[in-house]
């Protein structure tokens, strides 16, 4: 399991944007149409699970975060190919699989993507999306 909520994945998912220099907590809240309390108290909350840093106002991922954001990357290619391969339109597959990838567990992610040929690239031709 990725043990990640959909509040989680989404603050994971945007301070990833802001590469290896991260973001400012002003950044993200703004990002996020939230305060910047809220986004304090969620930021310390991904500290305590070990997927976010927090130094001198620089918040990164840590080096768990990147090990689970690359898991769930690969569970969502995986099961975008699956569906597209099982017929469902290519142009629908990405918001679909958004739903749910983030729930799936990780050793079954791990063996759809095995399944479908461990593809580097989603149906729309991304590395991640
Ligand atoms: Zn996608």
């Amino acid at each position: 399991m990725y043990n990640l909520s959909e509040k989680e994945m989404i603050y994971m998912k945007e301070v990833y944007r802001g590469g290896v220099q991260g973001v400012r907590l002003s950044m993200l809240a703004t990002a996020l149409g939230i305060s910047p309390p809220s986004a304090l108290e969620e930021v310390r909350h991904l500290q305590k699970k070990a997927l976010l840093k927090n130094e001198g106002g620089r918040i990164t991922i840590s080096k768990n975060g990147m090990k689970v954001l690359e898991a769930l990357r690969i569970t969502h290619i995986a099961f975008e190919t699956a569906f597209v391969r099982l017929g469902m339109p290519v142009e629908d597959v990405c918001a679909a699989v958004h739903v749910f990838d983030f729930k799936v567990p990780q050793e079954l992610g791990l063996k759809i993507y095995r399944a479908v040929g461990k593809p580097a690239k989603c149906p729309n031709g991304k590395s991640s999306c």
